[in-house]
């Protein structure tokens, strides 16, 4: 599949490294025909204390257990592929989301399939950079401020 526009856009706000391996991600998943997408990358905090009160304080069913600066989605650091099917956005539990799960895997991120929460379509990068840190970072210089601590960790490592 070639990428919307729009998959295009959430991409370019993500920090570079996880673009090249969400993008490999889609890439190696359409190529065995698996019909997977970008659903969402970065999310403001504002964003998700919006979506964290969804089924607590607005009307809704309960969508997350993060609120502002407690998802790595806040940092850019986290896409979620979900599958697209037939002009559609899928959740379904029966499709192979552990095949999916394991590209991500190969491609060096952290698949939220592996947590205790089950979060199938989430996958992060964060070079070893704690929630609380990215949060302390992000105070004092912003998302630049935590991308840099994950670059400079990314190099050491390879
Ligand atoms: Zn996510």
């Amino acid at each position: 599949m070639i990428p919307t526009e729009l998959e295009r856009r959430k991409l370019s706000k993500l920090h570079p490294i996880l673009q090249t391996k969400l993008s490999y991600v889609i890439i190696r998943a359409n190529g065995k025909g698996l019909p997977a997408r970008l659903f969402e990358g970065y999310r403001t905090y504002k964003r998700s204390d919006y979506l964290y009160s969804l089924g607590r304080t607005l009307p809704g069913i309960i969508v997350t257990n993060a609120k502002g600066g407690y998802s790595r989605h806040n940092f850019a650091l986290a896409g979620d592929i979900v599958f697209f099917v037939n002009g559609r956005w899928t959740w379904d539990y029966r499709l192979p989301w552990d095949r999916l799960g394991a590209i991500g895997k190969e491609a060096g991120l952290t698949w939220g399939g592996d947590w205790k929460s089950n979060d199938r379509p989430h996958f992060q990068y964060t070079a070893g950079i704690s929630r609380t840190l990215s949060r302390q970072l992000y105070k004092e210089g912003g998302l630049e401020a935590v991308w840099e601590v994950v670059t400079e960790n990314y190099l050491e490592e390879s």
